[in-house]
């Protein structure tokens, strides 16, 4: 977990890699089913257009679908869910008959940092690879040096719309930190730094145990 731009997806990445396992990015699953032009991917378009969350029941189903086929037996990193209050009870229940939820890690970001990520941030049309037009910039701009793809800006990485999902994250998400904390699951890891330092700190964490 970790506000949005607090480096979440480029991390979750990296650990479901070095677990062995899959990983989920609700965002990502709510974009593709947008380009696929599905009745979700429209339904989540309008939430997602002016950073408000998608309604609990919609992404709790969507979730909970993809959690219960058999490819995420061995075990998954979710990433981007749970978001609300309602979305961990919901996690927490149907987690309970694999084994349970292990350890949820929250990354820490100023705030200001945050903004400037966001603001900033390209994304692949195609592979979904991450860049930043100052801090991680493409070799050519605008083109994706992994795949080739053209890099775009997201709708909601528009500043008014960043403004909003911050102050949605605080409100919603704010109190699912607190609820981890309580039950002794929360790891917090300092997200500033870049990618592999934040990966050595999210190693080292995870490696001894929650706070
Ligand atoms: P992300 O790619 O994680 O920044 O998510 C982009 C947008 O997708 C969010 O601003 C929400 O509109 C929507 N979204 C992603 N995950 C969730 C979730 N767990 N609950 C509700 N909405 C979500």
């Amino acid at each position: 977990m970790g506000p949005p731009g607090s480096g979440k997806g480029t991390q979750a990445d990296r650990l479901a890699e070095r677990v062995g396992v899959t990983r989920m990015s609700t965002g990502d699953l709510f974009r593709s089913h947008q380009e696929r032009g599905t009745e979700l991917g429209r339904l989540a378009e309008g939430y997602m257009k002016v950073g408000e969350y998608v309604p609990d029941d919609v992404t709790v189903r969507m979730v909970m679908e993809w959690i219960v086929a058999p490819e995420q037996a061995e075990g998954f990193v979710l990433d981007g869910f749970p978001r609300t209050i309602g979305q961990a009870e919901a996690l927490d229940r149907e987690a309970e008959g694999i084994g349970g939820i292990d350890r949820v890690i929250y990354m820490e970001v100023p705030r200001g940092e945050l903004v400037a990520r966001l603001t900033g941030r390209q994304v692949c049309r195609g592979c979904q690879s991450p860049y930043h037009v100052g801090f991680a910039p493409p070799a050519v701009r605008d083109v994706c040096d992994r795949c080739g793809g053209e890099l775009y800006q997201r709708d909601d990485d528009k500043i008014g719309v960043v403004e909003r999902r911050l102050g949605v994250y605080d409100q919603e998400t704010g109190p699912v930190i607190d609820h981890y904390r309580r039950a002794g699951k929360l790891i917090g890891v300092d997200g500033t730094g870049t990618a592999d330092d934040v990966e050595r700190a999210l190693s080292a964490a995870t490696a001894t145990g929650p706070d």
